[in-house]
């Protein structure tokens, strides 16, 4: 049993004083003691949070980092999709591993301590399957491991190369499965793994990639017979929207509804192209979104409208995506700011019931992404998986901070370089290692 005792610790929404924190052997938090009798703080310098979610990630596409931002290669979401249809097309079992594993170390410093892998690289290089069918998402579980990441893999099905152009770009044919049976086959597979590991940190959702590369019928399909958070890509870019009009005569929301996609188990990732109309529609279903600020930005994909969802109470979670940034703090930061540039004002996110704009986005980056999910984590309470992120009250971006504004001091100015450290199920990792080249790898 373990026994924190930080100066600060953040604790139903708010932060308090001197809390004592019970971990247990099995790596829950046990006990969770406020108030008076507590014992002085033992961590003087430090403030505990819970770990961040970060509910959409695409670990591969490590490898494109500082890759995509030279001229001479398009300047469009598409140009810059096959720049990354480039670089899957010379990966190998070995290379998703690594960069996975590197992401992944990145995530943990930074203070993400679960991540969605939203994982569609499925097949060799001519699209061939690998024997096992499951070898790369194997590869991207063992790299999670290797570094003590939570993980949920969501098994990401792309079942054609668009809805409107049935050309195959030559990266497309390692996403590719022939049928949703032949994807739910793999599914089974899947599951039957990670039965076998039988490891607290890793569980399986399921990501129907978007409707450009699954048919409605096939979306049915897919939300019928499978269970466990389900997670699809929504309404990105104006195209996206177009083609559905072309195919469906319908925006894409109204393509997923139909589908039986829209429910309490589903997070729409991005929405950066929706209506008022089709924010209400998620509302209603329980469905939640997901924001990628830091990759919508960098991809130009538009504005996430998370004034209007948190207007109307919308389930949040962060990701990060392309992992052109991996920053919870910038995330969260960046839902604010893009409004304030999009309207020229200020202050524009609503507050919840007796909380700070910092807090309510910090329970977006945590609790928020712990629901899209569905891992027990993103709170410190008794029963919750210790997954917790020691803040460096000494940093000296913190420096003169008051107690009552740390929240907006780490929301709104901090970086990564604040944390010191990740719990991950009650076991600590030092955040910010030097990284090892001696023997020639990551
Ligand atoms: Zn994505």
């Amino acid at each position: 049993v373990i026994h924190l005792r930080p100066a600060w610790a953040w604790i139903e929404g708010r932060l308090r004083s001197a809390p004592a924190i019970e971990i247990g052997d099995e790596g829950h938090i046990v006990d969770v003691a406020l108030g008076s009798g507590v014992p002085d703080a033992e961590l003087e310098n430090v403030a505990i949070l819970p770990g961040f979610v970060n509910a959409h990630s695409h670990a591969f596409q490590w490898g494109l980092r500082g890759q995509v931002q030279r001229d001479g290669q398009g300047g469009s979401f598409f140009s810059w999709r096959d720049r990354m249809f480039d670089l899957v097309a010379e990966l190998d079992i070995e290379d998703v591993f690594q960069l996975s594993r590197r992401a992944y170390r990145a995530m943990r410093s930074a203070g993400y301590t679960t991540i969605g892998e939203f994982h569609y690289l499925h097949h060799r290089p001519d699209g061939s399957p690998y024997q096992p069918e499951t070898a790369l998402a194997e590869a991207v579980v063992e790299a999670a491991r290797s570094v003590d990441v939570r993980l949920c893999l969501l098994h990401s099905a792309y079942l054609r190369p668009s809805g409107v152009d049935p050309r195959i770009s030559p990266g497309q044919v390692r996403f590719l499965d022939p049928s949703a049976e032949a994807f739910l086959e793999r599914h089974d597979l899947l599951s039957d793994l990670l039965t076998e590991i039988d490891d607290p940190l890793i569980s399986l959702g399921v990501a129907p990639h978007s409707i450009r590369t699954v048919s409605r019928d096939d979306l049915w399909q897919l939300a019928r017979e499978t269970d466990g958070p389900l997670h699809i890509h929504l309404n990105e870019q104006a195209r996206e929207v177009d083609e559905a009009l072309a195919e469906y005569g319908e925006r894409p929301l109204d393509v997923v509804a139909e589908a039986g996609l829209l429910g309490p188990r589903t997070t729409l990732i991005h929405m950066t192209q929706s209506t008022r109309d089709e924010l209400e529609l998620t509302l209603g279903s329980g469905a939640g979104i997901c924001f990628c600020p830091t990759t919508e930005r960098d991809l130009g994909d538009g504005i996430g409208p998370s004034r209007d969802c948190l207007e109307l109470d919308i389930p949040l979670s962060i990701g990060s995506d392309s992992q052109v940034q991996i920053e919870p703090f910038a995330e969260l930061r960046l839902l604010e700011a893009h409004e304030r540039l999009r309207h020229q004002a200020r202050l524009l996110l609503p507050s919840g019931p007796g909380q700070s704009r910092a807090a309510r986005l910090l329970e977006i980056g945590t609790s928020g992404g712990a629901r899209a999910l569905r891992v027990p984590s993103g709170a410190i309470r008794r029963g919750a998986w210790a997954d917790l992120v020691e803040v460096d009250l000494t940093d000296p971006d913190l420096e003169g901070f008051e107690p009552d504004l740390l929240p907006d001091l780490l929301v709104f100015s901090a970086t990564p370089r604040s944390i010191r450290a990740t719990w991950v199920a009650g076991r600590r990792h030092v955040a910010h290692p030097r990284v090892d080249t001696s023997d020639g790898e990551l």
